[in-house]
């Protein structure tokens, strides 16, 4: 691919962010929790829950970009001082979506990863100023973009002199309705092949389908992927974003069992 100074495959083999000791590239690291930040027990409880189940890094969102201006938006700073309390409880690193370029300096004294959610992947300004941060960045595949388009976005950040990007592969549109994205699982070993930055997948917004996110996060274990970010609610049918697709505590217990066993299975395969 033309024009990939930076992300290119050829410039370096791997790149390992490293979260404060999480390093993703090298494990898979599992980022965890709600939707959205909504209250102060349902973020502390899910953060203990998804810390004692084994996850990684803590997620929430403090500002949501909702299809209709009508849903739920974020508590904002409410939302990030909560998030900052359950890292201090939990000691798991945050993991927090920013919309808006004014906002990138202050929303990164809260965030450990500052995520950049699929409606913004192209947001040329915001790119930029996460460029200048010294956060890590979750960049989320545009769910109508080209691998072409997506490692593009991720240039402009290394360009600004961010090095610490990790790609998320959260699904794409096509014709099929019965999942609310389709997840495409090749995009896992094709941005291996052009990219040296770590790619994780989001089992929850590609499918939107609770049945599903067991199987397509073992699924991209076996892709080579470098970790996952998933939706978990301590009580899923009050959730005020993403109710339907949020697992819970328990159901992302037994999943987590499943995943490490997985885990040291292919890593222990003979190499091709
Ligand atoms: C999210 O992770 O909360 C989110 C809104 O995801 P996406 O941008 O992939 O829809
Ligand atoms: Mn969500």
């Amino acid at each position: 691919m033309k024009n990939l100074k930076l992300v290119s495959r050829e410039t370096q083999k791997r790149t390992i962010v490293n979260v404060s000791g999480v390093e993703i590239g090298r494990d898979f690291v599992v980022i965890a929790g709600p939707c959205s930040v909504e209250s102060e027990t349902q973020l502390l409880e899910t953060a203990h829950a998804v810390k004692a189940a084994g996850a990684d890094m803590l997620r929430g969102g403090a500002f949501k970009p909702r299809t209709s201006p009508y849903a739920f938006q974020g508590l904002g700073l409410q939302g990030l001082k909560l998030l900052e309390k359950a890292k201090k409880e939990t000691g798991l690193p945050i993991v927090t979506e920013v919309v808006d370029p004014r906002d990138v300096s202050w929303v990164a004294e809260f965030a450990d990863v500052l995520q950049i959610g699929t409606r913004n992947m192209q947001n040329f300004s915001l790119l930029k100023e996460v460029g200048k941060s010294e956060r890590a960045v979750l960049l989320k595949r545009g769910m109508y973009s080209t691998l072409s388009e997506w490692l593009n976005c991720a240039e402009y950040i290394l360009s600004e002199g961010n090095s610490n990007v990790i790609l998320c592969e959260r699904g794409i549109r096509t014709f099929e309705t019965y999942t609310r994205n389709t997840l495409d699982l090749s995009a896992v070993p094709s941005i291996k092949e052009l990219s040296h930055l770590p790619i994780i997948i989001d089992p929850t917004h590609s499918t939107g389908r609770l049945s599903l996110i067991a199987s397509m996060s073992m699924a991209s274990v076996a892709v080579g992927a470098d970790g996952m970010i998933v939706e978990v609610h301590h009580k899923p049918q009050e959730a005020l974003c993403d109710a339907d697709q949020a697992l819970t505590p328990k159901i992302f217990s037994k999943m987590m069992k499943r995943l490490r066993p997985l885990k040291s299975f292919l890593n222990n395969l003979p190499v091709e």
